[in-house]
């Protein structure tokens, strides 16, 4: 997969959609059908993508496995061999700027777009500047490069309408502990034994009538200086880590400081129809019915979406 996926950087390839992209790189069955169901019929073990390979998609994209569609459910198993820039990766698309020779406008909120016979004008506004300064700007072509939903720009009613991408809302904790491991007692095990620093978990007691797990995953980052018994531990939840709940695991006293952010981790990555994810479908469906009076490519859609409840109900199904 990761091989096929390295031909993009090629400059002997050109696509004009998506979905072009996708059917080249024979991704498109991947993204319709469910991680499990598609690992399940290449022979792989139940327990194995359950109790395995799913605490990676939690730990990577907060989703389990009998969810995620299948070409995200792999990429999350591709992570081996990965580098990043010394001194952080940032620079790298600080230099693509540099180089660009590109205006950068930095604390400026485009507030709406809207579409004239010269080009395209920007209502924007200047963050910084005393009583938050606007102003209108020009240009020939516009690339809105930010999650469509998240951007509050107001668009030209004729633009296509774009529906609404559902994102993984996650806690994430960061804290220092002088404690070397999590506390046996809370893994049920008896006092004394060696508890990872690394723990991830799936969502296999909750199928089963169980609680969900507490946390996605966590993990001790960093000592926070050689000469000191204190570390740096980061956990991914759904709920917020409270420090009762810290201290319970990691002993009282135990804990320092402790940082709190919430994220929307990733955007849910379900099966996809044409684009769609499937939650999107019944308005997309209606909207092709009204405009292609029931057409072949309609009735497409409708088989495709059947195939992907299909695929559900498999992953659900042992
Ligand atoms: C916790 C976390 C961990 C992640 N880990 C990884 C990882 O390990 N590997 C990986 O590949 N990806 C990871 N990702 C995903 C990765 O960060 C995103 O896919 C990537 O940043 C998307 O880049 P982008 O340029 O498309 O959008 P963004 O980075 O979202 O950039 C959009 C920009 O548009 C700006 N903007 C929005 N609205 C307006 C407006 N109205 N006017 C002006 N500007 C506006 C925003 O301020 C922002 O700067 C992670 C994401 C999160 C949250």
């Amino acid at each position: 997969m990761v091989s096929k996926y390295v031909t993009l950087y090629s400059t002997t390839h050109g696509w004009s959609s998506v979905e072009q992209m996708s059917a080249m790189l024979n991704f498109t069955e991947l993204t319709r059908t469910v991680a499990a169901t598609y690992l399940l019929s290449q022979g792989v073990g139940a327990d194995f993508i359950y109790q395995f390979l799913e605490a990676l998609t939690r730990a990577n994209y907060g989703q389990d496995m009998d969810k995620i569609h299948a070409l995200e459910g792999l990429a999350s198993l591709a992570a081996g061999g990965a580098v990043t820039a010394v001194g952080g990766n940032f620079q790298i698309f600080a230099a693509f700027l540099d180089r660009s020779n590109a205006t950068v406008h930095l604390n400026t909120t485009v507030t709406r777009l809207q579409k004239d016979r010269n080009g395209w004008k920007l209502d924007v506004e200047d963050t910084q500047a005393p009583g938050n300064f606007r102003t209108t700007k020009s240009f020939d072509a516009v690339i809105v490069a930010a999650p469509h939903n998240s951007t509050n720009i107001s668009f030209p009613s004729s633009s296509a309408e774009v529906c609404p991408v559902p994102y993984v809302h996650l806690h994430v904790t960061l804290f220092a502990t002088t404690s070397p491991s999590p506390s046996p007692a809370y893994f049920n095990v008896t006092d004394g034994s060696s508890i990872s620093r690394s723990i991830f978990t799936s969502a296999e007691g909750r199928r089963h009538g169980g609680p969900d797990p507490d946390f996605n995953s966590m993990g001790y980052l960093q000592q926070v200086s050689p000469d000191r018994e204190e570390w740096v531990v980061k956990i991914f939840s759904k709920k917020r880590i409270e420090d009762d709940w810290l201290e319970g695991i990691f002993g009282k006293g135990k804990v320092g400081w402790v940082l709190r952010h919430e994220v929307g981790v990733s955007n849910l990555l379900l099966p996809m129809v044409d684009k769609v994810a499937v939650g999107c479908l019944p308005r997309l469906i209606a909207y092709h019915e009204l405009f292609t009076n029931g057409t072949r490519r309609w009735s497409l859609l409708r088989q495709r979406l059947r195939n992907v409840r299909e695929s559900f109900q498999l992953a659900h199904s042992r």
